[in-house]
């Protein structure tokens, strides 16, 4: 065992409690973009920014002092509840904020190098505000699809995770490989079955994950939306469109773990 190896097991505990503390920040923070940025994405009247208004109570309006934007602690304390109305916090504001420390202490943990770490957080950050606005609002903005995209062909061509070919025909193979979907559905049944967002999204994960990931992704992506229709959406009208895009991130996200965490392929 080199000296370095030691010093890495030595420090390792505290990178993971350090990168806990900062996962528990941003899912915080996520939450607050995928609130805020559909509103503003539309321009809509007192949108605000993602600074402004500050944090408050929906339903009381009461301004959250700092004590009381603490991620994780701050709902423990309010036992999710507001401390003014006493109207319940969103659970899933809390999931969040524990989903992102874990995912933020497992990469530090297992990720090969400082590169992957930050990668895999640089992807969370992207793909999990992606997934919470489709779910909701059916919209996969292009203010996050397509940084998402330069990113991902700029890390493959500084940190040679992929060869950038394979990255940028990962790209072109994402957008192209939806596009097609989308006009033979729409030329066989005169209706949309995808949106443009999807297209973009899958082009992002291409140049992550490059063009030889694209049917690996498609077909997780594929059993996680009839899965999640078959637990949540199969109540509603059969018009009533599935959002594609959080099956896609979160397929994107397993193949990428899997792709440089545990395979090769
Ligand atoms: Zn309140």
């Amino acid at each position: 065992m080199n000296a370095l190896t030691v010093l890495h097991a030595q420090a390792l505990p505290g990178l993971c409690a350090a990168s806990m503390l900062l996962g528990a920040i941003f899912g915080s923070f996520l939450g607050v973009v995928a609130e805020r940025l559909p509103a503003w994405v539309r321009e809509e009247a007192g949108a605000g920014n993602l600074l402004y208004p500050p944090s408050h109570c929906p339903a009381c309006q009461h301004r959250l002092s700092a004590w009381e934007n603490i991620p994780l602690l701050s709902w423990l304390w309010l036992r999710g509840r507001c401390r003014h109305c006493r109207t319940p916090i969103p659970l899933r504001l809390l999931m969040l904020e524990l989903l992102s420390a874990l995912f933020f202490a497992l990469s530090a943990g297992l990720a090969p190098s400082v590169g992957m770490m930050l990668c895999l957080w640089v992807l969370w950050c992207g793909l999990l505000p992606l997934a919470l606005i489709d779910l909701r609002e059916q919209l996969l903005p292009d203010c996050l699809t397509q940084p998402l995209l330069w990113v991902g062909l700029l890390i493959n061509l500084h940190l040679h995770f992929l060869p950038l070919a394979d990255a940028l025909y990962g790209a072109v193979a994402g957008y192209l490989a939806l596009w097609l979907v989308y006009w033979g559905h729409r030329l066989a049944t005169g209706r949309e079955g995808l949106g443009y967002g999807d297209f973009k999204l899958l082009a992002a994960l291409g140049a992550w994950c490059g063009w030889q990931a694209l049917p690996s992704i498609l077909l997780l992506a594929a059993l996680g939306g009839i899965v999640g229709w078959a637990l949540f959406f199969q109540r509603q009208d059969r018009d009533h469109a599935i959002p594609f895009g959080p099956f896609l991130a979160f397929a994107g996200l397993t193949i990428f773990i899997l792709q440089h965490l545990f395979f090769t392929f």
